[in-house]
């Protein structure tokens, strides 16, 4: 165990060694003071000190750390009365139950898988320290996510074994699980390490996946229908935690987004032609799998919508994820079915650091000091 009588060596710390011998930092020009310099930092395969925050690089990604944390809340903050009634009462037809059921199942379990993939994953493969921060706060917010799912099933008084199982014995949950997994797989794989074309590429395949697959098109889906329930005063509870588990996931995509462009430009070679065009054939698996999941959960149409709205909708939401990485769109014409969800997810707001500046965050939870 380090305790503070452990003596630090400090010719292997220079900025420590700075720090107790000003005079002699003073003396050595800063480059070879081994300090780091902002342009020293990269995205991946840094050789520069990890544990020093600044000077920031990216300054992006510490923007979206401080507006994550401006929106922290919590799941018990939601009131769930009415849901608890609803769902008690004969006002819920069965579709509507099979509906909530499925789309608790896979969500209960896919925050779970998001975030391991950040702390068991991708995390210690990004080597930049404002980066990490943001990962730290997005891997509390999916800690959140799942306990917003497990308080919405504990308050309907689902059976839990059912629900959290789903994502086994639902073939179409499981197929997106399965999906998703060899993407996480590789990343947590301790013998995986980044720094040959080859994995560097294994590295921003799976960043696509999560970010742009799995919290940017399964994660949508599954917010239009507890949304569009809450659109129709049904689950008004669960519908405002969705909001607030949708704002969040939204920031999480506009991360994954920045990272994946920012790797991009610092590593063009990675980004060969034969490389998007996989990418454009993972994004076309993964509009099939959550078609097939749309038709499972709503396989005679309610709330006003039905599978096939579902299938524009899924076009709509893959061609702007293939935009948002520079990737050719894959569905010419798709139109958003559902523009009451622009609404909610404020699309305008939808925007990242290659695009333009996000400028509107919400803060909700910070303290105003005017
Ligand atoms: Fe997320």
């Amino acid at each position: 165990m380090l305790t503070f009588d452990d003596e630090i060596s400090t010719t292997t710390i220079p900025a420590l060694d700075a720090l107790l011998n000003p005079k002699a930092a003073e003396a050595a020009p800063a480059s070879s003071s081994g300090r780091i310099r902002v342009e020293d930092k990269r995205i991946i395969n840094c050789k520069a000190d990890v544990n020093q925050l600044v000077p920031f690089k990216y300054k992006w990604a510490w923007e979206k750390y401080l507006a994550a944390c401006a929106n922290h809340w919590m799941p018990q903050e939601v009131n769930m009365t009415a849901d608890i009634a609803l769902w008690k009462s004969d006002k819920l037809s069965d579709d509507e139950r099979r509906l909530i059921k499925r789309n608790l199942g896979f969500f209960t379990t896919a925050d779970s898988l998001a975030a391991n993939n950040i702390v068991l994953g991708s995390y210690r493969h990004i080597t930049n320290p404002e980066c990490r921060q943001f990962l730290l706060r997005q891997a509390f917010e999916e800690a959140i996510h799942t306990h917003a799912y497990q308080y919405i099933v504990e308050s309907l008084g689902l059976d839990e074994g059912e629900i959290f199982n789903m994502y086994h014995e639902v073939p179409s949950i499981r197929n997106k699980d399965e999906f998703l997994l060899p993407f996480i797989d590789v990343l947590t794989n301790p013998e995986f390490k980044t720094g040959t074309p080859e994995t560097d590429q294994a590295l921003l395949r799976s960043l696509i996946v999560f970010a742009c697959i799995m919290e940017g098109l399964f994660f949508y889906v599954g917010f239009v229908q507890i949304l569009a329930l809450g659109r129709q005063n049904k689950m008004t509870g669960a519908a405002e935690q969705y909001q607030y588990i949708l704002r969040d996931e939204s920031m999480h995509l506009n991360f994954g987004v920045d990272l994946i462009n920012q790797i991009k430009m610092e590593n063009p070679h990675l980004w060969t032609a034969e490389f998007r065009e996989e990418v454009r054939g993972l994004m076309q698996k993964g509009v099939e799998l959550e078609y097939a999941y749309a038709e499972d959960t709503m396989p005679r149409g309610i709330l006003g919508l039905n599978a096939t709205m579902f299938k524009e909708y899924l076009r709509f939401i893959a061609n702007r994820r293939c935009q948002q990485i520079g990737v050719d769109i894959l569905y010419q014409g798709a139109s958003n079915p559902f523009p009451w969800m622009s609404e909610m997810i404020d699309l305008k707001k939808e925007k990242n650091f290659f695009e333009t500046r996000v400028t509107e965050y919400q803060t909700g939870g910070s303290l105003s000091w005017d």
